[in-house]
């Protein structure tokens, strides 16, 4: 599944970076041609909203690869995958992203002559799939964004439930396909490796020892927006008396919080304008369901997590439950 292109510019991306910036800006690009061998590419599962467990890649339509080229990287370096095999969903095409990255730029590669078209030399493709099988690994869906890693948990969860309901199971049996299913896909997180759709993710009111960073997660949070970012809160419930409190951890009331980010061209993609709209329209009585992605730290008997960028972000409102009328 061809995964690298060069975009109208000439500038090298992959699927995954295309629909990212699809998502983050609205940015709808054409024009795309094989990196190696330079037919005609067009765009699937790229820019398209709400789907989630498709690969984000190329296809050729009416033409061919050139020479012996497929589009694919050569000399690709397998990685060892984290994750159980074996309690996967059904479906070979229902992939979710492998890696939680930081955002790249469009790669330039030399720029190409104008006007007739360039016929590459049966070496020159190959050298250029060997280069970007070095230089890509074998991960081919990846993303920058939170949202697209929550949403393809949130898919994973969903199919469990469904699967529960089906099979009439019991709560617990329901907890340990959650939690089986999601060990069996990888998530690497940056550089942290061995980490998967179960691992990666930490409930946001248990103190975390390691500084190592994760996807925390709260319900409940109240939001307060200042000039120079925000602060959302959430308070823990109330622990359940097992009568062996002293043993376990204790959940704490936990705060993200952010401060301005600095942009390249100064002005902000308009994912991250909506955010910022969005929280500062969480009204009094409201809350959200938050994910957020960084470093723990313990303050007096607060849980801080500060965000660098609303990239590692995602948020929901909450519904609002009002309680029945007695008749
Ligand atoms: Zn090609």
């Amino acid at each position: 599944m061809p995964y690298i292109a060069l975009n109208s510019k000439d500038e090298e991306v992959t699927a995954s970076q295309c629909r990212d910036e699809f998502l983050r800006t609205g940015e709808v690009l054409s024009g795309f041609r094989c990196a190696f061998c330079l037919c005609a590419y067009h765009p699937r599962y790229i820019y398209i909203n709400g789907m989630i467990g498709r690969t984000p890649h190329f296809f050729v339509k009416g033409e061919k690869h050139n020479g012996r080229c497929d589009g694919n990287p050569l000399g690709v370096v397998a990685e060892t995958v984290s994750g159980t095999q074996g309690k996967r969903i059904p479906d070979d095409n229902f992939c979710f992203p492998e890696k939680l990255v930081a955002r790249a730029k469009p790669r330039v590669v030399a720029s190409l002559p104008d006007g007739e078209k360039l016929v590459l030399s049966d070496e020159e493709i190959r050298s250029r799939r060997l280069r970007a099988g070095k230089e890509y690994g074998s991960t081919t869906f990846t993303s920058s964004l939170l949202e697209v890693i929550v949403e393809s948990k949130n898919k994973i969860s969903t199919w469990c439930y469904s699967q529960s309901r089906k099979q009439k199971l019991t709560k617990e049996a329901e907890k340990k396909l959650l939690k089986e299913t999601a060990s069996s896909y990888p998530l690497q997180l940056f550089d942290q490796k061995g980490l998967t759709y179960e691992s990666a993710f930490w409930n946001a009111h248990y103190e975390r020892t390691k500084t190592d960073k994760r996807i925390f997660q709260a319900k409940g949070g109240t939001v307060t927006v200042s000039s120079s970012g925000f602060v959302i809160s959430s308070q823990p419930s109330a622990p359940s008396n097992g009568g062996n409190e002293s043993k376990k951890a204790v959940p704490r009331p936990v705060e993200v919080h952010y401060h301005r980010e600095s942009y390249d061209s100064n002005t902000p993609p308009q994912a991250h304008v909506k955010a910022l709209a969005e929280l500062a329209n969480v009204a009094a009585g409201e809350t959200i369901q938050w994910y957020a992605y960084g470093e723990m730290r313990l303050h007096e008997d607060k849980l801080i997590i500060r965000v660098e960028t609303l990239d590692h972000l995602y948020f929901r409102k909450e519904k609002k439950f009002t309680p029945r009328k007695a008749s």
